[in-house]
């Protein structure tokens, strides 16, 4: 027998291919075939989920590419290369995914950090665009909380092109301490040579929205059942965001908890961009030991996307366990 009765949409919709089977006829051959070009190209855009009554999406601003000399200062380069490559990870280049926060509690749209705007690098950047794709307009975000003031968590304030904030109706939360460090005139001097753009571009980013940030300390309340925590260490006063509903609780870690796997495998081992590297090391224990303990649901930034997970004790040190869909979260 022949197919030719059926147009593509009918053998497409309502199980055809199925009933074409039973009909003893070949599937979907000779003029049939897909002739849709190959895409080529990764595009992680957004994960959502339940924490009780708040709705969890993770959004994606694309990755940052970095040589992964940044990821352990203090360890030999040979035995940096052999452990990530016992991961099937590339020796040389690390490839770490972007991963923006959003919670909608009802009455209100807060995202935690803006992703790294159009000039840090090619692969980032792709927040707006990835927002859209989620549902969400830059014009309904109602607050945003700021962990810290690195380019890929604050360069995404300001819309380089229009020069105005990229989420008009947004106000800011920042901790005070480091507020005050990316803003002062003298910052580019306070920072390596090397991280000195960094410097310029959070300026340029966090002056314009000075009268629309509140300045938080440790256990800052933000919303009802989300407070921000100290998490200092990476930058001077890095802040991470803890979210608490219905008995379960949500851990966004900004970068305090910032590489997989090195952080849990290896979390003495000390990234290039850890502004106090001891600090960083005492903070990101304490985190996952806290996580572990409370058995939180975790966000990381820099985690495979989407980000989610929770974090499990192994040996002397911990694991990352991605999220499963028996959680049911
Ligand atoms: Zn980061």
């Amino acid at each position: 027998m022949t197919i030719s009765p059926f147009s593509r949409r009918d053998v497409l919709k309502g199980g055809g291919a199925a009933a074409l089977l039973a009909m003893g006829a070949p599937l979907l051959s000779g003029p049939l075939s897909a002739k849709a070009p190959k895409i080529g190209k990764q595009a992680p855009a957004h994960f959502r989920f339940n924490l009780d009554d708040y709705e969890i999406t993770m959004v994606s601003d694309g990755n940052i590419v970095l040589p992964t000399s940044f990821e352990a200062k203090n360890v030999d380069e040979a035995e940096l290369k052999a452990f990530l490559q016992s991961y099937y990870l590339d020796p040389d280049t690390h490839t770490s995914q972007v991963n923006v926060c959003l919670i909608n509690t009802g009455d209100e749209l807060i995202m935690v950090d803006t992703g790294a705007g159009q000039y840090f690098l090619d692969s980032a950047g792709k927040l707006v665009d990835n927002l859209a794709v989620a549902g969400i307009e830059p014009e309904q975000i109602d607050k945003i909380i700021l962990t810290h003031g690195h380019p890929d968590h604050v360069w995404g304030v300001i819309d380089d092109f229009e020069e105005s904030p990229r989420f008009p109706n947004a106000s800011y939360a920042m901790n005070a301490e480091e507020f005050d460090f990316w803003t002062d005139e003298d910052a580019v001097n306070k920072v390596p040579e090397m991280f000195r753009s960094f410097a310029t571009g959070a300026m340029r980013n966090l002056k314009p929205v000075k009268d629309k940030t509140t300045r938080t300390k440790d256990g800052t309340e933000i919303a009802p059942g989300i407070r921000v925590i100290d998490t200092p260490g990476h930058t001077l006063a890095h802040q991470s965001v803890v979210v608490e509903r219905g008995g379960k609780k949500l851990l966004i870690t900004g970068d305090a908890i910032h590489h997989w796997p090195i952080t849990f495998d290896h979390p003495d081992w000390q990234p290039i961009v850890d502004m106090d590297a001891e600090k960083a090391i005492v903070t990101r224990k304490r985190l996952m030991d806290m996580a572990a303990t409370d058995k939180m649901i975790v966000a990381g930034y820099h985690m495979p996307f989407p980000g989610i997970g929770r974090i499990a004790r192994k040996g002397q040190g911990y694991q990352w366990v991605p999220a499963a869909w028996e959680w049911n979260i």
